[in-house]
């Protein structure tokens, strides 16, 4: 098992908490919460996900890829089949330098289209969806030169309806920016580009905004879970899962606070550099940070908490 930081630095952050971004501000989302579990929210939510129309797994992708073609130029990622990478890592020589073991790896790797990934329904009746990283870091070595990253499948909830396109679009945007070795400095930031994408998907695939409507009020419930999480078990935890925690509080926030931004621009070509400006980070041209810095996105202000009650 990889430690905690040392993926970390394999994948290119910095850090984790580099701004110091107070998590001690959002007390008030805890209250949120028996306000929302009142007014039977949470059965609400549930019923408008069910009523969706269902898709099979291919009308979803055909979606996304329609999606990504109209936004985006996306790049080839690395595939790696799981198997051969297992019996690669085992058959190599003890005595292999850290550039050696990465150079074997690379080797195995296949260039695809990212829409070619495996996509696995994962046999659970629910909308997650996720990419698998089976990175392997050579001990000591996680930042060596020539590491790449690499994925071997997307695995998609069974629950497969017209919200699924808007999940295997956040997935999407997690490969192409993964994909770039140091797209963010800081950890807690990784969230926020997919994040907001699955917001602006939701946007484009359904003029009504009911998705929009869906998928606001799902994160907004795990922001809320997630913080609860973190009040409650931020001593015990263990640091992996502190830190996801804390990556989908901020970066809930922030891809709140920037689709807020985003919409209201009245002229479509200030629309259209928000999208090119996150083409221009899965171009590994700029950085999520730079990004938030053109808009003057920082923490230390307290617009987050602005922001944030105008969705609840
Ligand atoms: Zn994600």
């Amino acid at each position: 098992m990889e430690c905690i930081d040392d993926i970390l630095k394999y994948e290119g952050y910095k850090g984790f908490h580099l701004d110091n971004f107070d998590f001690n501000k959002l007390q008030y989302l805890s209250g949120i919460e028996k306000k929302i579990n009142k007014k039977s929210d949470y059965i609400f939510l549930n019923n408008c996900i069910l009523d969706l129309e269902s898709l099979n797994l291919e009308e979803a992708i055909d979606i996304v890829k329609d999606f990504y073609k109209d936004y985006f130029n996306v790049h080839n990622i690395n595939f790696v089949n799981e198997t051969l990478l297992d019996e690669t890592v085992k058959g190599m020589n003890d005595n292999i330098s850290s550039f050696e073991f990465y150079d074997t790896i690379n080797k195995i790797l296949v260039s695809i289209n990212p829409f070619d990934l495996p996509f696995v329904i994962n046999g659970e009746y629910n909308l997650d969806s996720r990419i698998k990283i089976p990175i392997y870091v050579y001990s000591g070595y996680p930042n060596e030169k020539n590491r790449e990253m690499y994925f071997s499948k997307i695995t998609v909830g069974n629950l497969i309806n017209n919200l699924t396109p808007v999940f295997v679009a956040h997935e999407m945007m997690h490969l192409e920016t993964l994909s770039v070795i140091g797209y963010a400095d800081d950890y807690l930031n990784c969230e926020i580009l997919s994040i907001f994408i699955e917001k602006i998907a939701a946007l484009n695939m359904d003029k009504s905004l009911k998705l929009l409507k869906i998928i606001e009020k799902i994160r907004m419930r795990d922001l809320i879970e997630q913080y609860n999480k973190y009040l409650r078990d931020r001593h015990q935890l263990l640091e992996e899962d502190m830190l996801i925690s804390l990556a989908y509080i901020k970066s809930s926030l922030v891809a709140q606070k920037l689709f807020d931004m985003y919409i209201r621009e009245k002229r479509e070509e200030k629309r259209e550099q928000y999208i090119y400006d996150i083409q221009d980070v899965i171009d590994g041209k700029m950085k999520v940070e730079e990004l938030l810095l053109k808009r003057g996105i920082t923490s230390g202000k307290c617009e987050y908490l602005k922001c944030i009650r105008r969705h609840i």
